[in-house]
């Protein structure tokens, strides 16, 4: 995918480590927190990147939450990645949202707009129940705003089978793409079309569960159910 220029904040704020800055198309990134956290609030789905202890990368999809200046995982006590996180591997967190298909009139200007969260550092584990029972509260709310109130909360048993992590967003980065494909000048007059084809997370028909209790309908943060859109591009 090819990048294309994305007019950042006139006074952007500096990388907070040397890791976390962006060498190739430095001017799509941000270290705005504003913009970071909008990124973490809207994706469904983050990446866990770790080296384990043999040496071999693995990267595992999970759900997350920010709440603040943290970042909230959860998963089974038994989870590979988790135990390893809880012992202190590095791990490198990224959230991807895909924003269009940028179509070029140049096989090789083809793109995407995206807006992407690269977050690097070390969980630590959250062990103390309020604090376990708030983030499972951010997790949910997380997916599903207005969700935790209709619920049955965590047991106690419940809660100590499932790990909590939480990494701090301190060493963070994002890059956003934004806009139509940046085509070479001179093939502008090529017959081929060019443009944006703008993608969104789209819900479908609601599946009520068959075992449903009669007489429950359902609710509006289900039936109104919507990711918050992409930006606009600037022009
Ligand atoms: C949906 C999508 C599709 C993409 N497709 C391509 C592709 O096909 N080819 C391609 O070359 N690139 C693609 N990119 C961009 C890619 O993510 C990298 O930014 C780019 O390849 C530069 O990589 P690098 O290792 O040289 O980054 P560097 O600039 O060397 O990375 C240095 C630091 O910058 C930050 N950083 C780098 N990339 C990102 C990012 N995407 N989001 C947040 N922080 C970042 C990290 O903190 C990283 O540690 C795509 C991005 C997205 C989101």
């Amino acid at each position: 995918v090819s990048d294309a220029p994305h007019s950042s904040n006139p006074t952007p704020a500096p990388p907070p480590s040397d890791r976390v800055r962006l060498r190739r198309k430095r001017e799509r990134g941000s270290h705005d927190r504003a913009v970071i956290d909008q990124i973490l609030d809207e994706a469904l789905i983050a990446h866990l990147g770790i080296v384990d202890e043999e040496g071999q990368p693995c990267v595992i999809p999970t759900l997350h939450a920010r709440q603040d200046d943290l970042v909230y995982l959860h998963g089974s006590t038994a989870s590979r990645t988790l135990r390893a996180l809880s012992e202190g591997t590095p791990v490198c967190l990224t959230v991807t949202l895909i924003d269009g298909l940028v179509l070029a009139r140049s096989a090789m200007h083809h793109s995407a707009n995206y807006r992407s969260v690269v977050l690097l550092g070390e969980a630590t584990s959250v062990e103390g129940p309020a604090e376990k029972l708030a983030a499972f509260e951010a997790i949910v709310e997380h997916i599903v705003p207005g969700r935790w109130r209709d619920v049955r909360p965590p047991t106690d048993n419940e809660l100590k089978a499932t790990a909590v992590l939480a990494i701090p967003i301190n060493e963070v980065s994002a890059k956003v793409r934004v806009g139509q494909p940046i085509d070479d000048e001179e093939d502008y007059s090529l017959p081929a079309w060019a443009g944006v084809i703008p993608l969104v997370t789209q819900t479908l028909a609601l599946e009520p569960d068959p075992r449903l209790r009669a007489g429950i309908a359902a609710p509006a943060y289900a039936t109104d159910y919507r990711r918050t859109g992409s930006p606009r591009p600037r022009r």
